[in-house]
């Protein structure tokens, strides 16, 4: 694999090209939102000038990495000479079905389309397209350039072969690869935003402030961030989508959004991409 096409280029999309092009392949960053391209852009700039200050990128390979990834507004100009697709726009199912069709017919027949989903199954994403052995999950965390984790989800219907091949692109990103099976939030998310939403409705119910919160479980359960931090740092509306897949698929009352995380994604506090959440940040 040599040319690596992201979709999105929010939170993740910037994230996932940086390490691509720092990996050596030449990236494809799409996004609809020409504005959204720049700022991706400036970020993927930040993050390497910071890779740099910490000496774990010489400062004389930025240039190089920034120049491996090429801008695109439309799907199909980005995505017809790419070997692996990986698609990061907003947690919302029908979204992501209409591109994996569109990438389906778009991409070359031998290209694997990954899905960087926190929650949405593989195998319904797959089954919209005529390659559903090709399609699967690559689950990179945030902030991607820092996380070591890559979470690969099978799909039902998805080869070892292509499993293979994800698994071996990520160990050479530098990432540890977890191989998992689809279901509603995988396990990461399945674990983590049970723990992110009952923090949410201790904050609502004052059984603390969100500073208190954050401190508890930082220095009594060793997190480095706090889960209302860590809601800010993924994004509030995301967590919103998980918690409603995670509802729905599973059935359980217990993963039920608190009323307070709805509040503040209808307010338009979505965390730190808004400079407002639980918490605020200068922007
Ligand atoms: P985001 O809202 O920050 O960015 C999404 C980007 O997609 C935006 O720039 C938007 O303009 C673009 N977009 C929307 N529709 C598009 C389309 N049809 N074609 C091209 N671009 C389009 O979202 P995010 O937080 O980066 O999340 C992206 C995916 O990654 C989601 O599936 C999310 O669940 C998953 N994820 C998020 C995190 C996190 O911490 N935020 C962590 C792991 C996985």
């Amino acid at each position: 694999m040599r040319k690596i096409a992201v979709i999105g280029g929010g939170t993740m999309g910037n994230g996932i090209a940086h390490v691509f092009a720092q990996g050596g392949y030449d990236v494809a960053l799409i996004d609809m939102d020409e504005g959204a391209l720049d700022r991706a852009r400036a970020t993927v700039r930040k993050n390497l000038d910071r890779q740099v200050k910490k000496g774990l990128v010489d400062a004389t390979a930025v240039d190089a990495i920034l120049g491996r990834i090429a801008g695109f507004t439309a799907v199909g100009d980005g995505v017809s000479d790419a070997d692996l697709i990986v698609e990061a726009v907003p947690e919302k199912a029908e979204l992501k079905y209409k591109l994996f069709k569109e990438l389906d017919a778009s991409a070359p027949a031998s290209a694997i389309l990954a899905s960087n989903t926190s929650s949405i199954s593989i195998t319904e994403i797959a089954a919209r397209t005529d390659r559903p052995d090709r399609v699967i999950g690559m689950h990179f965390m945030n902030p991607v350039p820092v996380m070591k984790l890559v979470e690969v989800i099978r799909g039902l219907a998805t080869s070892d072969e292509t499993t293979n091949a994800v698994m071996e692109l990520s160990r050479e990103l530098g990432k540890t690869p977890v191989e998992v099976n689809d279901f509603p939030g995988f396990v990461s998310n399945r674990v983590l935003m049970p723990m992110i939403n009952e923090a949410v409705f201790a904050l609502m119910e004052g059984v603390a402030t969100a500073e208190a919160i954050d401190t508890v479980m930082k220095l009594g359960m060793n997190h480095p961030l706090g889960p209302l931090a860590l809601a800010d740092l993924i994004g509030l509306d995301t967590c919103l989508n998980i918690l409603e897949v995670l509802h729905s698929q599973l059935g359980d009352d217990r993963y039920r959004p608190c009323p307070l995380l709805r509040k503040y994604v209808a307010a338009g506090w979505l965390g730190r991409k808004t400079g407002r959440g639980f918490h605020s940040y200068e922007r």
